[in-house]
């Protein structure tokens, strides 16, 4: 026999009867724990879709196998038993659960099931009708009436007993609790009560606030806040309420679904508005597109329309199978994609300065969870999916994680749409310069040293072993000192000493250890030209660029003058700059960069005054001290990084192309334009051998 996980991947129609109880066996199972999880904690283990998928091929293995079903199946119950310390309280008619539909062919099959069971002819289906209401995503309560006095209200429970909530439900303000009129003696009135979208965020905001628990979707919140002990805690949830069906009722209150929620409106209910009849299956299907445009602009959460036969004596007829009414079902939407408006485009600035572009939609619910944003990666990302603002995008979540954009909906494209979107060339944290480095798709901020946003990483970094090396400023003390406000730029770190007091007060600093971080900092104020430059954390410069630039340029005041002239393209030192082995035009590009942002000079000149930034160390005599070397062409006897190295460390500079500033070339087999240029210019020039001879006699 295939073992359990093999025969899951299996068909329904290709299970045995081993096969098909075994995996009822533990699809039970999980249906219970993810029912417990969700009916009783109102904290959801899986999500909705997850979890459809599930109950779908559950039911679908018990149809196959009508008498494999056991008493208890999920299939048989609604809910779960309340559980916890509010009162219990039976209803007098069962709350029972839909029927689910997702597309027009299952829609389809649940009229022909009416159809049939009724035996009706072709001219009294024409006469058939349905009453469609959005599926409001919230939780199902009772409400009993006694001669027009509320009584009574619980919750759904497992469908026979639900929890009493009585006082909770009185603190909705909308809901009637004395009905004018003539009413039944006793009746139970049933609707769902919800969260508007608003009151979600702003009931997670403050559970955030207070270190509380976050809600995963306003049903679950709404669950949550009805189901307290305190009804005070009820009372500053913003809870609503929709009515929709009639439990137990003494005397029969309308002869049509549509006119017993006319009456419902008349005592003073809230029925929604949106509620339409429908005749068919393709009636409902543009019912059904009309209510996924108009989804995400509703304050509240739906996840689908619910189709009740119009017909109070069919309904009756009609009757129930399982645990869901055959006259009513409910057409879910999709669950993994929505539909939603595009209200703007904000600009993320990432810890390492990158300018992610972020969706900012109007609020909407893709499978369980209530989505308001979404990255939309980079500016080409944009430009290829020609999104726009205010725009109707599709959205999926993928996975159950980040949801993603998948593109404009065609559909809902109107003929004046915005212009396209522009990408900022500015930092919106820190007002800096962005640049798109060629040959890159994102942008990148370039005050990395003053930038809210990146400034934490970038002092952690400059702390750090390699850089300034400073001991006792790892990562956490950084950071609590950046969080506390004793540092917000690199010179900052020089000038803790002024915050020695406040620092004492934080947990775990004393006397002794705040000494000698004081002391390690001090021992740093003197700085080798290398550690601070790699300490600078410009982009693409690591600690053999570091090394190679303060080679190169020997001193701070001579680095930083050079690179303010090499910020002009074609400038003599952007041409140097580029050429030095190892660095290359684009790191060129990345250092102009910085040095052409205002903010981040002025944070150098910060930093640099309360330093003693020692200069690299170049030998100062030699044949070679001081000398700028191009070699050109193979050398046969050493590589050409051998041969740099050796130059380097002789106090030569080495760059990749002849310019006036060359002293001598060293030209190998095929030295090629070098060669040609360095003649041209009067350079002189070094064999292979001569070179060798040059180097072996300093040594
Ligand atoms: P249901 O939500 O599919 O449909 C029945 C409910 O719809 C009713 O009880 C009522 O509360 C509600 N409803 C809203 N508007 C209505 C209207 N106008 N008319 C009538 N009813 C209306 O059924 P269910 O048994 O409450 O829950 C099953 C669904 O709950 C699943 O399909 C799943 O999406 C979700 N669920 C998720 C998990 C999970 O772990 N994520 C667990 C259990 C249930």
């Amino acid at each position: 026999m295939k073992n359990r996980s093999e025969s899951e991947a299996l068909a329904v129609e290709q299970l045995s009867e081993t096969q098909a109880q075994s995996e009822l066996k533990h699809l039970a199972k999980l249906l219970r724990q993810y029912d417990k999880s969700y009916y009783q904690q109102d904290n959801p283990d899986v999500d909705d879709a997850t979890y459809d998928k599930v109950r779908q091929r559950f039911n679908a293995i018990e149809k196959r196998f009508p008498h494999l079903i056991q008493d208890d199946s999920p299939s048989q119950q609604v809910g779960a038993v309340p559980e916890g310390q509010l009162g219990k309280s039976q209803h007098l008619v069962p709350m029972l659960s839909l029927d689910n539909v997702f597309n027009q062919e299952e829609f389809q099959d649940f009229v022909n099931r009416i159809q049939r069971f009724l035996n009706l002819d072709a001219e009294n289906i024409k006469n058939l009708s349905f009453v469609a209401e959005p599926k409001i995503d919230g939780l199902s309560i009772n409400l009993t009436y006694k001669k027009g006095i509320l009584t009574q209200g619980s919750t759904r429970g497992n469908g026979i007993i639900g929890e009493d909530v009585t006082e909770n439900i009185k603190t909705i303000s909308t809901l009637p609790q004395k009905l004018p009129g003539k009413v039944p003696d006793v009746m139970e009135i049933r609707g769902e009560v919800y969260l508007s979208k608003q009151g979600f965020f702003e009931l997670n905001e403050s559970q955030l606030k207070n270190n509380k628990r976050q809600f995963a979707n306003p049903r679950n919140a709404a669950a949550g806040s009805l189901r307290q002990l305190d009804p005070e805690i009820t009372r500053n949830r913003p809870l609503s309420l929709f009515v929709y069906a009639q439990g137990f009722s003494s005397e029969p209150i309308a002869e049509t679904h549509h006119d017993f929620l006319k009456q419902l409106k008349k005592w003073g209910f809230l029925v929604n508005p949106l509620l339409k009849e429908v005749k068919n299956a393709a009636e409902a299907e543009a019912f059904q597109q009309e209510m996924a445009l108009k989804r995400s602009g509703l304050d509240y959460d739906i996840d689908g329309v619910v189709y009740k036969v119009n017909s109070i004596a069919l309904q009756e007829r009609l009757g129930f199978v399982g645990r869901s009414p055959r006259w009513a079902t409910a057409w879910k939407f999709p669950a993994e994609r929505a539909i939603t408006r595009l209200k703007q485009i904000d600009i993320n600035v990432g810890r390492t300065g990158a300018l992610t572009p972020v969706a900012i939609l109007e609020p909407v619910n893709i499978g369980g969870v209530i989505v308001t944003r979404a990255t939309l990666h980079n500016e080409d990302e944009i430009i290829r999916k020609d999104i726009r603002v205010d725009d109707y995008v599709i959205l999926q979540r993928a996975g159950d994680v980040i949801p993603q954009i998948l593109g404009v909906d065609p559909s809902s494209l109107k003929k004046k749409r915005s212009e396209p979107f522009h990408f900022p060339d500015h930092c919106p944290v820190c007002g800096s310069k962005a640049e798109k480095p060629t040959n890159e798709a994102v942008w990148r901020c370039t005050g990395g040293l003053t930038c809210q946003a990146q400034i934490e990483e970038r002092l952690i970094h400059l702390c750090s072993r390699d850089a300034f090396d400073i001991e006792g400023m790892g990562e956490k003390t950084v950071s609590e000192f950046y969080h506390n406000g004793f540092i917000h730029q690199p010179a900052d770190i020089f000038r803790l000493a002024q915050h020695q007091n406040a620092i004492l007060h934080l947990e775990g600093w004393a006397e002794l250890s705040l000494k000698n971080l004081l002391d390690a900092i001090d021992k740093r104020r003197v700085i080798p030209l290398e550690r601070f430059i790699y300490g600078l954390g410009i982009r693409r410069i690591g600690l053999v660029t570091a090394k190679i630039l303060a080679r190169h340029y020997s001193s701070y005041l001579n680095w930083k003058q050079q690179m303010l002239t090499a910020r002009i393209i074609g400038s003599e030192e952007r041409l140097t700059l580029g050429s030095i082995e190892g660095i290359g035009p684009a790191i060129a590009e990345e250092i102009a960069a910085f040095f052409d942002e205002s903010h981040n000079l002025k944070t150098l000149d910060d930093l640099s005054a309360e330093l003693t930034i020692q200069d690299a160390e170049n030998p100062k005599s030699g044949p070679l001290a001081g000398k700028t070397i191009v070699f050109t062409g193979a050398l046969t006897t050493m590589t050409r990084p051998e041969a740099k190295d050796i130059a380097e460390r002789m106090g030569a500079k080495v760059t990749g192309t002849v310019s006036k500033k060359t002293d001598f070339v060293v030209v190998g087999a095929d030295g090629g334009s070098n060669a040609r240029k360095a003649n041209s210019l009067g350079i002189k020039q070094l064999s292979e051998e001569e070179w060798r001879n040059l180097i072996s006699s300093s040594n």
